[in-house]
């Protein structure tokens, strides 16, 4: 290790979503506050989503109703200021004779979610006459019953994470990428951490470490001496397929035939986005990739609804969900975020689990309100929540001066 430490308030692990939410918060807050990403920035989950910035209506389902009350609340504020990431888009909910889902049910639930959504004009739902059931993208009308359509969001992940890092960068947060978090230890006045860079090794010092490296969150764990508290996780992976074709009237939310999971039909750039499933997974997150099976389930979903959408298959990709382990499907385990701290009371290690997309500004903000009890009092700079953020290049991505 080099001897010339480099000091901050505050480092944070991984250039996703979180990461990249946590390093402007902490700038925002005022503090001096640097990210360490290994690969690219949004090279891991956070370029691997359904790029949906969204309540989450099947949430409903499980009764997470905090998770869809915040994420809704997200979803309007990334709207507001992000709107060259974030778009309103017309979601369509098709239900069939077969569909398990009742029309019913889906009223009772967009009329919830509309509730959630404080009934802002963004939350109203319609069910579309029989009429204009002809003119959804080919949607297969056989043994169809009704059409709900609402609103929700539609971001370019990727984007969206090099966005929000700018704006980190941009508050006086550094950012070192590609460099890779090697281990930290734990000292009085906070940790000492070595990270490797351009093959050299580089020593930082940092009052207070989070790590927020997703799929990777308990091997950086490992990395900290001694490791801080944490969770036993499952790792599950969602497979996305790229088709040749288009959707041209928005995004439709079915059911798969197989096993009635939701699975999403979306455009996305010049064509169609079908997603996702649900796999176990275990082994490096690095090479997760779609399985055959996967790639036949979302074929066959998008065949069950769009006979016409036999374009050819252009790219496949898969994503690792990070879930607290348990028993049963992860379809019905609980998505909200748990932060994890080394002292309630006065915390200098954070370790974001899970979460979504839609709700990193949300996450951030607590993690700062958390280290707040820690870190110096400092002026603020700015608020997350009123800040626009746009996807320009980054200025400085750096390694070291
Ligand atoms: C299939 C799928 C679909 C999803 N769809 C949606 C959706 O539509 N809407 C939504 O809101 N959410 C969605 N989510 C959830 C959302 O995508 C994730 O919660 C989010 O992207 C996770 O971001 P992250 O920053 O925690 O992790 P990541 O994006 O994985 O970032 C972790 C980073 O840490 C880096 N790293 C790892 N080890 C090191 C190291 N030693 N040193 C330095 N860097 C390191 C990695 O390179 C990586 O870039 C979806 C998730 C999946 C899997």
């Amino acid at each position: 290790m080099s001897t010339r430490a480099e000091e901050f308030d505050l480092v944070v692990v991984g250039g996703g979503i979180q990461g990249a939410g946590v390093l402007q918060a902490a700038a925002a807050a005022g503090w001096r506050a640097a990210l360490i990403e290994e690969r690219a920035l949004a090279s891991g989950t956070s370029c691997r989503s359904s790029k949906l910035i969204h309540g989450g209506l099947r949430y409903l389902e499980s009764r997470q109703f905090g998770l869809v009350r915040e994420s809704l609340a997200e979803r309007r504020t990334l709207l507001s200021i992000a709107p060259d990431l974030v778009r309103l888009v017309p979601f369509h909910i098709p239900i069939y004779r077969s569909t398990r889902r009742r029309p019913w049910q889906i009223r009772v639930g967009l009329s919830l979610y509309a509730l959630l959504g404080d009934l802002e004009p963004a939350a109203r739902f319609e069910e579309l006459p029989r009429r204009a059931w002809e003119g959804l993208d080919g949607l297969q009308t056989a043994g169809l019953q009704a059409v709900f359509r609402y609103q929700d969001g539609q971001t370019d992940d990727a984007g969206l994470v090099r966005a929000v890092a700018r704006s980190g960068e941009q508050l006086g947060g550094r950012i070192a990428c590609p460099a890779r978090f090697v281990r930290a230890r734990r000292v009085d006045s906070g940790f000492e951490i070595e990270l490797a860079a351009e093959g050299k090794s580089l020593a930082w010092r940092a009052s207070a470490l989070v790590n927020a490296a997703g799929p990777w969150i308990n091997l950086v764990r490992e990395r900290i001496d001694p490791p801080p508290p944490g969770l036993e996780i499952d790792l599950v992976g969602g497979t996305h397929l790229e088709i040749e074709s288009r959707l041209e009237r928005g995004i439709y939310y079915t059911e798969a035939p197989r096993d009635g999971r939701a699975v999403f039909c979306m455009p996305w750039k010049e064509h169609l986005l079908v997603g996702t499933t649900e796999t176990n997974y275990r082994g490096d997150p690095r090479v997760v990739r779609p399985l055959a099976e996967e790639v036949g389930y979302l074929q066959e979903t998008l065949a069950a609804y769009f006979p016409q959408a036999t374009g050819k298959l252009l790219d496949s990709w898969a994503g690792l969900r990070v879930l607290p382990h348990g028993e049963g499907a992860a379809f019905h385990r609980r998505r909200e975020t748990t932060l994890c701290c080394d002292d309630e009371a006065r915390p200098r290690a954070i370790a974001i689990y899970g979460g979504k997309l839609t709700g990193y500004r949300a996450t951030a903000a607590k993690v700062v309100a958390l280290l707040a009890r820690t870190l110096p009092n400092v002026q603020r700079k700015a608020d997350t929540a009123t800040l626009p953020i746009s996807d320009a290049p980054l200025s400085t991505v750096s390694v070291a001066p």
